[in-house]
């Protein structure tokens, strides 16, 4: 394989696990890596941590400012979240506005210290986008992996921490793990 094709091979990997707004991973990236991380986390007796995030009341930023200003109030969402996370953490774009973060050998206590300090990293400074200021929150359901569980029902449950942490109100942890 001569060097234009190894690049244009790598160029292909990258398009194909990375959403080409915010430079996070893709789902389908993400979806690899928490298989992995089941399998690794499995063999060893060990565990790990997801964090689901969603942007609060983000319709109304693009019902106000326009789409393309919401996208603005994404990528930086992208940066504040990313520049969060230890190296070993992997945070990628789950959905339209939802984010999906895995922390490797964590516990419940530590995954809501982190994701705490994520929601204030959103919640502490509006965002400047070229209009305007925006201030923006964010919500987040945290679970843990119990041996045993498959990656769906532990995203279910973070899921089920999110749907909880918006009915509380909004710009807040909550999850339904035993503390
Ligand atoms: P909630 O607090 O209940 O989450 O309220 P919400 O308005 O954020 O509601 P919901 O999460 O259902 O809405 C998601 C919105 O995100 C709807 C959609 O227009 C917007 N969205 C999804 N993907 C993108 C995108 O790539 N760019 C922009 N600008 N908006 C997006
Ligand atoms: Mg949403
Ligand atoms: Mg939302």
């Amino acid at each position: 394989m001569g060097l234009q094709q190894f690049l244009a091979n790598r160029k292909l990997e990258e398009l194909a696990t990375t959403d080409q707004l915010t430079g996070l991973l893709n789902r389908r990236a993400m979806g690899d890596i928490l298989e992995k991380e089941l399998s690794r986390a499995s063999r060893n007796n060990g565990t790990f941590a997801l964090i689901l995030g969603d942007l609060d009341l983000f319709k109304k930023v693009n019902d106000t400012w326009g789409h393309d200003i919401g996208d603005e109030v994404l990528v930086e969402t992208a940066r504040r979240l990313g520049a969060q996370m230890r190296a070993q953490d992997a945070l990628c774009r789950w959905g339209g506005e939802e984010l999906l973060i895995m922390l490797p050998e964590t516990g419940i206590e530590g995954a809501l210290k982190a994701a705490e300090k994520l929601r204030r990293v959103m919640a502490d400074t509006p965002i400047a986008t070229s209009v305007h200021a925006i201030p923006q929150t964010i919500s987040l359901g945290v679970a843990c992996w119990h041996d045993g569980e498959d990656i769906d029902r532990v995203i279910h449950r973070a899921d089920e921490g999110l749907y909880l942490a918006k009915e509380q109100g909004r710009n807040r942890v909550a999850t339904l793990e035993q503390r």
